[in-house]
């Protein structure tokens, strides 16, 4: 397993990041997605959409055709509001996510959901190099349903920042976010190579690029390890486990 060749992105005018060295850079920053790449919900989150659906918008089989994978929370539920023909203002999303979390939350014990196997041991040996890393999260999920989600695998603790479905609809603005809130929490502009991504699907490779990270694609399920690849991650893996971390970082 090899990184791909070098694709340190020179910085666009008027782009803050243009002033920062393009030399390659440690890694300061792992920004994670959660679904696919942090945990397995045993489908808690999809079945909380389908309650949600049923019991405050009497729409049963409103969630049927919507796609889920890579896409944030926000995103999904305006789907849904379309294909029912719900006007998407603020009090319909608040309702839905007043819902949404009381379901993911009875839910979540019920289902046989699970770690992604080898995060725990990627997180482990992150935090044990000799300059770790800040561990952020880079998500679709609304923040409560992400932090319902992580306690319940133990997961929540370790996370020093991140950027939630909840400050952006778009993926590829909330990998902005989180690049903004990395540099405001090291009080410096970071180069997009000192920040690495890790998600499960193409939507995670391509926030990345937008901030011109570093990307560990996990083919845990959502995406086959061939297609993942066919999007140009720096690395591509089934079980993070077994990376060295070094690699990824240095
Ligand atoms: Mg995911």
């Amino acid at each position: 397993m090899e990184r791909n060749d070098d694709k340190c992105g020179v910085a666009e005018r008027g782009d803050p990041r243009q002033k920062v060295t393009q030399a390659a850079s440690r890694v300061r920053v792992v920004l994670f997605d959660i679904d696919g790449t942090l945990i397995q919900s045993g489908g808690a989150g999809m079945k909380a959409f389908e309650r949600t659906a049923s019991s405050a918008f009497n729409a049963p089989n409103g969630t049927k055709t919507l796609q889920f994978a890579g896409r944030t929370d926000r995103s999904i539920v305006r789907g849904f509001f379309e294909a029912n023909r719900i006007q998407p203002h603020a009090a319909n999303f608040q309702r839905f996510f007043d819902h949404y979390v009381f379901w993911l939350d009875h839910l979540l014990p019920r289902l046989s959901g699970r770690r992604v196997p080898g995060i725990t041991r990627l997180m482990t040996n992150l935090r044990a190099l000799s300059e770790p890393p800040l561990l952020g999260l880079l998500t679709g999920n609304i923040r409560l349903g992400a932090e319902i989600k992580l306690r319940h695998f133990g997961l929540w603790e370790p996370f020093q920042l991140g950027a939630f479905g909840d400050n952006h609809e778009d993926r590829d603005t909330l990998a902005e976010i989180a690049y903004q809130r990395s540099c405001e929490r090291l009080n410096r502009q970071l180069h997009g190579n000192e920040i690495l991504v890790i998600g499960d699907t193409l939507l995670d490779i391509q926030c990345a690029r937008k901030i011109e990270a570093r990307v560990l694609a996990i083919a845990s399920g959502a995406f086959s390890l061939e297609q993942l690849r066919a999007a140009n991650p720096d690395w591509a893996v089934e079980d993070p486990g077994h990376l060295w971390v070094n690699e990824l970082c240095q």
